[in-house]
């Protein structure tokens, strides 16, 4: 569709003719409970300015028809007017106010307004989400987020249905069987921050208040909601409970009031993220609603997403970035906050900065070594490119760069930057000199070079300790490389950057514990940096370089160091120190520099002592990479049955009812392949195996029967019978996954013709599929798709919406066919398709290079 991937260059022409006053948008959804009504009416009036009168302009919307279209009270045909994307209008005044009437459509695909149909009771859930360029699906808008205007909804909806929206609502009117919602108009915000949800959703309330600087109380009325059919798992106090520390917390922090008058938390169906800053109105995926027994690192998780969004009610809602290049702006410090909120905030979740180093610090290493790799500060010519700098760099890099500059320029140049950055550009849009300038009044420092190196340039430097020593054991220089050309997939970007880093020696207590006994801090420049301060000590058993995880780098050790890593890991006393060790070693396997069998072999034995939950489920994740894309293919097999006698063996010995025994057991469901862990899944869900303090629960049992199924092992009887005992959107889910999971060509092509074939599916179950799909132990059925998976990638992209094509190229590509020919195939379809969609060149390159790492690793794997 011509007009649909707006550019940068659009946008920036038309932010500067147009100063847009207001939207009232009037939305009837009352024909949402109707399964064959496909469409909904949308009504859009917008007043705006314009510098240049005379000109032409276009609002950017995706309907399936425009009724009418009236500017300045002058009927546009809509038929010329309209082109599938774009509704163009001439001759502007210098005051206009353009009317269109469009009926849109309603999504499965979570783009735009989702429609959702509850399995267990019929009842009809509606909810949006636009970031970025989706409020257009529901509204005709200036889709671009520094044409910021205040938003006045009406929604007209069932009458037993509740409607929330940015704002709250001034007025509710009943008629015909339905209730219109009037809303009250918004603050000045951007048109990817507006949102609506629409239901018969269930509701938790709660008030919060505040005493201001100038004697005022702030009133913040909470709510949070979820599906009626899931209020018995909705444990809103613990909801609400972080939710109000966060208050205080950014309250006390960035020193400005909370801009949006009320904060409501939805927890929607089929969302396609972990959740939306909506000024507010956050949504959230409802798989943070808990059906059944998670672990802590899940409360941790679902914690720091609420303080995520909280953190961009100011980052993001309040101060926008002008374009996509600077997303980074609100995503970076969101995701600091997140971490840096759940201890400033004082919630139970203490151990935040290691669930950091181990996890956001892993996205972000590994986009970062991809050939497609960018700038924090990225360059984003349009929509599509957009959509894809959602990642790593912008999330996890960035926030570990914010992390070096709290160290690099003190924390209270950081914050008092962030105070100040509010007040001057409140309602308004930036871009990184904004924040750079202010940055440099609160610190005092020049700027320029350090954004330079971290934000403006690309790529991760690997630091590796020299340890020199004399006869007596004693350090005659203790050195810091810091290199570049560490991938040999990826040649040197050439930059080497400032570090603030401390470097930590550790030695066994009388207790064989590896414990701290010293700490050095210092900043790294240049190539090879001399510890000052090091000569003379004993050289201890280990050299930790970036202790502490104050600066993003990978952590490499001298020959003394990882011989002590390779007996002793798990000795490690300190979570943080243990968690960056893990770390580490799992970057040493992912660059072929560490064999997928020692790595391996590391989980299994310290794997069983790591107490921090968060890590030990990644280990978990980890070990299982290694096994199945890592490990030289002959040794696959081995691999696999040491994982699960590992798994069977830990859940025995785990705290009975603790949340290790569930990872484990979870992992045993994973891992479980021969005859005796399979009859143990079978046992156990049979009720004739127990294992003291574990919970068979719901969604255990889904893991249980996944296991089952992809050994083919489980029946369309005994599957559909499980569905029958749990007839709800997530037992739908967990049934599509284990049909896809089957180990025979008919339930493979099953999956992927449900997929491909039509577009009816919605976007859980086609995740599902893929992930059933796309089981690495079925490669051998699923080679045979390699082929027709390059032959659709265009046809594909070009058909479907963005969220689904991303799924089909990432989730179909051939990962499990870990060998030279797939990686033959792939380069021949980048090397004949130069002129693809470069966002869908980017996907195909990501996971082409995995395959290509895969290769070399399993290369030094091979023995
Ligand atoms: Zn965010």
């Amino acid at each position: 569709m011509p007009g649909k991937n707006l550019s940068r260059d659009e946008a920036q022409q038309r932010a500067s003719i147009l100063a847009v006053d207001g939207y009232r948008v009037r939305l009837d959804v009352t024909s949402a409970p109707n399964p064959a009504a496909t469409t909904f009416r949308s009504t859009t009036t917008v007043a705006f300015r314009c510098s240049e009168p005379g000109a032409d302009t276009f609002l950017d919307l995706l309907a399936p028809a425009v009724r009418s279209v009236t500017l300045n009270g002058r009927a546009v045909d809509p038929a010329a007017a309209y082109d599938g994307a774009r509704v163009h209008v001439e001759g502007l005044a210098a005051e206009n106010v353009l009317t269109v009437e469009a009926d849109c459509a309603y999504s499965r695909t979570g783009e735009g307004l989702h429609r959702f149909v509850d399995p267990a009771d019929g009842e009809t859930y509606l909810y949006t989400h636009y970031e970025p360029a989706d409020a257009r699906r529901v509204f005709a808008t200036f889709e671009q987020p520094d044409l910021k205007a205040p938003f006045t909804f009406t929604v007209t909806a069932p009458a037993a249905w509740d409607v929330w929206s940015n704002a709250p609502h001034e007025d509710v009117t009943a008629e015909d069987g339905a209730r219109t919602w009037e809303f009250a108009p918004t603050k000045p915000i951007s048109t990817y921050l507006t949102a609506v949800v629409a239901g018969p959703y269930h509701v938790a309330r709660d008030h919060y208040s505040r005493e201001l600087a100038d004697g005022t109380t702030l009133e913040i009325p909470l709510s949070a909601m979820c599906r009626r059919s899931l209020a018995p798992h909705f444990d809103a106090d613990e909801i609400l409970g972080v939710t109000k520390l966060g208050l205080d917390f950014f309250h006390e922090e960035f020193d400005y009031p909370y801009p949006f008058g009320k904060y409501d938390q939805a927890f929607v169906p089929e969302y396609n993220i972990g959740a939306m800053e909506n000024p507010g109105c956050v949504t959230f995926r409802e798989e943070f609603v808990f059906r059944s027994k998670v672990t802590d690192a899940a409360y941790e998780g679902r914690a720091n997403v609420i303080l995520h969004e909280m953190a961009h009610m100011w980052f993001g809602d309040l101060v926008t970035m002008r374009w996509w290049d600077d997303l980074w702006l609100k995503e970076s410090f969101a995701d600091f906050m997140g971490s840096y909120g759940l201890i400033g905030a004082r919630t139970r979740y203490s151990s935040a900065w290691v669930t950091f180093a181990n996890q956001r610090k892993a996205w972000a290493y590994r986009q970062d070594q991809f050939p497609t790799t960018h700038p924090i500060t990225a360059d984003i010519r349009d929509l599509e490119d957009a959509k894809l700098n959602f990642d790593g760099i912008t999330y996890a890099k960035g926030a570990s760069v914010l992390k070096q500059l709290v160290a690099y320029a003190g924390s209270e140049a950081f914050f008092e930057g962030a105070r100040r950055y509010f007040k001057r550009h409140a309602f308004g849009n930036t871009e990184l000199t904004d924040l750079l300038d202010i940055l440099e009044e609160t610190s005092g420092r020049d700027l320029t070079s350090w954004a330079a190196a971290w934000l403006q340039t690309a790529g991760v430097n690997a630091l590796t300790p020299q340890v020199t020593t004399d006869a007596e054991g004693r350090i005659t220089e203790l050195a810091v490389l810091q290199d570049t050309a560490d991938d040999p997939a990826t040649p040197s970007r050439g930059v080497l950057r400032p570090h603030r880093i401390a470097v930590g020696l550790y030695d066994r207590d009388a207790d064989g514990a590896l414990v701290r006994t010293g700490r050095i801090e210092l900043d790294v420049t240049g190539a090879r940096t001399v510890v000052t301060g090091a000569a003379g000590l004993p050289r201890p058993a280990l050299v930790l370089l970036n202790d502490d995880d104050l600066t993003y780098c990978k952590i490499r050790f001298d020959g003394d160091s990882l011989e002590t890593l390779r007996t002793g890991l798990g000795d490690i006393h300190d979570e943080l120190a243990r968690a960056l060790a893990w770390s580490a070693v799992w970057n040493l396997t992912r660059d072929g520099l560490m064999p997928a069998r020692d790595y391996v072999a590391l989980v299994l034995r310290f794997a069983g002592q790591e107490g921090n939950i968060g890590v030990l489920q990644s280990l978990h994740q980890q070990a299982k990479t290694a096994v199945d894309l890592y490990a030289d293919p002959a040794w696959r097999g081995e691999g696999g049955r040491l994982l699960a006698d590992g798994a069977l063996r830990e859940l025995r010995d785990a705290v009975p009812g603790s949340d290790h025994q569930l990872a484990w057991a979870r992992f045993l469901a994973q891992t479980a392949g021969g005859a005796e862990h399979l009859g143990l899944v079978r046992g156990l869900l049979a009720g004739s195996a127990r294992i003291d303090g574990l919970d068979v629960d719901q969604e255990l049992r889904w893991s249980l029967w996944l296991a089952l199924a992809a050994a083919g092992q489980a029946s369309d009887e005994e599957l559909a019978a499980e569905l029958a005992a749990d007839n709800t959107a997530g037992g739908k889910r967990q049934y599509t996954h284990c049909l896809a999971a089957r180990p025979t060509p008919e339930a493979k092509a099953a999956a992927w013709s449900a997929v491909v074939d039509s577009d009816e599916l919605p976007n859980a179950l086609v995740e599902a599929n893929i992930a059933g799909f796309a089981l690495p132990a079925h490669r051998d059925l699923t080679a045979l798709y390699a082929a027709p998976y390059f032959k659709l990638l265009e046809r594909i992209w070009a058909e479907r919406t963005i969220e689904i094509a991303i799924r089909f190229v990432s989730g179909f590509f051939p990962s499990a066919q870990t060998g030279e020919p797939t990686l033959a195939e792939a380069d021949a379809w980048l090397d004949g398709h130069p002129q693809a969609a470069p966002a869908l060149r980017r996907l195909v390159l990501e996971r082409r290079d995995d395959l290509a790492r895969a290769l070399r690793a399993q290369a030094c794997d091979r023995v």
